[in-house]
């Protein structure tokens, strides 16, 4: 590469963002930009994505497109660019008629360097028409992964994007995702008919962050605890229901933290006031669903918490992701239990078959997460096909504080033979109890107490009994019943698995004790 060029680009930098270097890909992300060619871009959260299409873009000809799902993201980006000087604006619903004709007509003599369009706005016919005549000069695709049905926020106006494309010219396209799986990646590559791209994927792994599951008891409690060790620090609470997060932070409140609530049923004034407040370290803690977060740029977030299960991994990731985006410290706590994936299976109860089908596989993935005694680096990493291989990451509670482990076999066979000989029509806790011996009513009624596994697991409690039962279902040897939320079958494995028991290793769970009291959490 020349000299020059080079220091062109950096200049570049240096003049309109103020950067005097690169950081990971950047450069080369770039430079394969300028070249023209389809470019696919997947780096985590706070890497520095946008930089990879705003430079470029001020370096080309015409103007250059910027798909972008969420109108507060585009604001804030437009801002940020105007902030340095370049000529960025946005075209969605929220502009007047007036403006919306400023917008077109600078971008067609050229004024303006970066457009960013909601993916409903790039599809009105108006619009199209209006793009036709616009010297573009790429199309960038944020946060591409709402391309696919298997990420985690999948947006059906995505689809047509390519369709949209197309009718402008032949155009480079540059399509960047945080969270990416291999096979959502196939599936954004695919449908934006750029198998060919170049690939630009850095790693995933966020060595600042600590990762900790906890089971959730006495779930308010132990927040109250966390939040006590961080006090003063900024850090983002994340709740399932609007209902969740207006309770919690309350309860924060009450407790002496500065706390607000933030989720799309609030005042949109109130919201973006609760955003700024945040923002503005007028308070600390933020409670939210996840509608809080795309596009926010707080570099010192400290710590998020999950208080109620995520849908999916990838979403766990990408939340989990805006702690410690300066690099500092930043504790990432759930709070689990398995009747919160029962709830949330619940939801799914009436969307069409391969829709449930997807979110549930989903969830388990997150649950196993959640059980397993295995390094969660090491599992998130290899969730995003990453391999990991450090023995001890010493970053997250199951490396800092590992479970002991016990030879299973045959407390496994009378788990799986349990679900057998009920019929495979039964939850968790009536399998507990048959193997217990406990003779309660449910029991009799389908003489359980018959049984030859009847009472054969007396000698153990029953939160003994929960953990195996649940690592049996963890390591496949059960399975959870399509139709039926909470009934546990036998699965091929555990067939296999019953006909030649084989030595198996299940952690003894110190955590997960006493589930008597899960706390109820919607
Ligand atoms: P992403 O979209 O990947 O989550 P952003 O594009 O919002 O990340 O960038 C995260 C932060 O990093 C922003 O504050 C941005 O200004 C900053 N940043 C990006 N590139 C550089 C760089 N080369 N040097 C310093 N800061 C950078
Ligand atoms: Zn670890």
């Amino acid at each position: 590469m020349l000299v020059e060029e080079k220091d062109k680009l950096k200049g570049k930098l240096k003049e309109v963002f103020g950067y005097n270097q690169f950081r990971g890909n950047q450069e080369a992300i770039i430079r394969n930009i300028l070249k023209g060619r389809n470019t696919f871009v997947i780096m985590p959260t706070g890497a520095g994505k946008s930089l990879c299409y705003q430079l470029p873009a001020l370096m080309t000809e015409g103007i250059a497109i910027v798909i972008s799902p969420l109108i507060a993201l585009m604001k804030n980006q437009v801002d940020q660019m105007n902030a340095f000087g370049v000529n960025a604006q946005f075209l969605n619903s929220t502009l007047t008629k007036a403006e919306m004709n400023r917008v077109k007509r600078e971008s067609l003599d050229g004024t303006i360097k970066l457009l960013y369009v909601a993916p409903e706005s790039l599809t009105k016919v108006e619009n199209v028409d209006f793009l036709k005549k616009a010297n573009i000069s790429f199309v960038a695709v944020d946060e591409a992964h709402c391309i696919s049905e298997w990420g985690h926020d999948f947006r059906p106006e995505y689809r047509r994007i390519k369709e949209i494309i197309g009718q402008l010219g032949n155009l480079p396209i540059i399509a960047l995702t945080a969270t990416a799986t291999p096979k959502v990646q196939m599936d954004i590559q695919k449908n934006l008919q750029m198998e060919g791209a170049d690939v630009f994927k850095s790693s995933f792994n966020r060595t600042n962050l600590y990762y900790e599951v906890k089971q959730k008891k006495h779930a308010k409690k132990n927040l109250v605890h966390f939040l006590r060790d961080h006090k003063n620090k900024s850090g983002i609470v994340y709740c399932l229901s609007r209902k969740k997060v207006a309770e919690i932070a309350e309860l924060l409140n009450v407790n002496g933290f500065r706390a607000a609530p933030y989720h799309a049923g609030l005042e949109p004034a109130i919201r973006e006031k609760n955003q700024d407040d945040f923002l503005n370290e007028d308070v600390d803690i933020i409670v939210a669903t996840i509608a809080f977060g795309m596009g926010i740029d707080k570099p010192d977030v400290r710590f998020v918490v999950h208080y109620d299960v995520p849908k999916s991994l990838e979403g766990y990731y990408q939340e989990t992701g805006r702690a410690g985006r300066d690099g500092l410290e930043g504790k990432c706590l759930m709070f689990y239990s398995h009747n919160d994936i029962n709830k949330l299976e619940k939801f799914n109860k009436d969307k069409p078959v391969q829709e449930r089908e997807n979110a549930r596989v989903l969830l388990q993935e997150m649950s196993y997460y959640a059980e397993s005694p295995v390094c969660r680096r090491k599992q998130l990493l290899h969730y995003f096909g990453e391999e990991y291989t450090v023995e001890n990451c010493e970053m997250c509670d199951n490396c800092v504080k590992p479970k002991d482990r016990y030879e299973a076999k045959d407390v496994a066979v009378v788990a799986v033979e349990a679900a057998l000989k009920t019929g495979e029509r039964f939850g968790l806790n009536h399998l507990v109890d048959v193997i217990r011996g406990v003779e309660n009513q449910y029991v009799k009624s389908y003489n359980h107490h018959d049984l030859d596994i009847f009472g054969k697991g007396n000698e153990d409690s029953v939160e003994y009994w929960k953990s195996v039962v649940r690592q049996s279902l963890i390591y496949e040897l059960l399975e959870k019943d399509i139709d039926n939320i909470g009934v546990l079958k036998v699965s091929k494995k555990g067939h296999d698995f019953l006909k030649k028991p084989y030595s198996i290793q299940f952690a003894i769970d110190h955590e997960y004790v006493d589930t008597g009291d899960e706390e109820e959490s919607s």
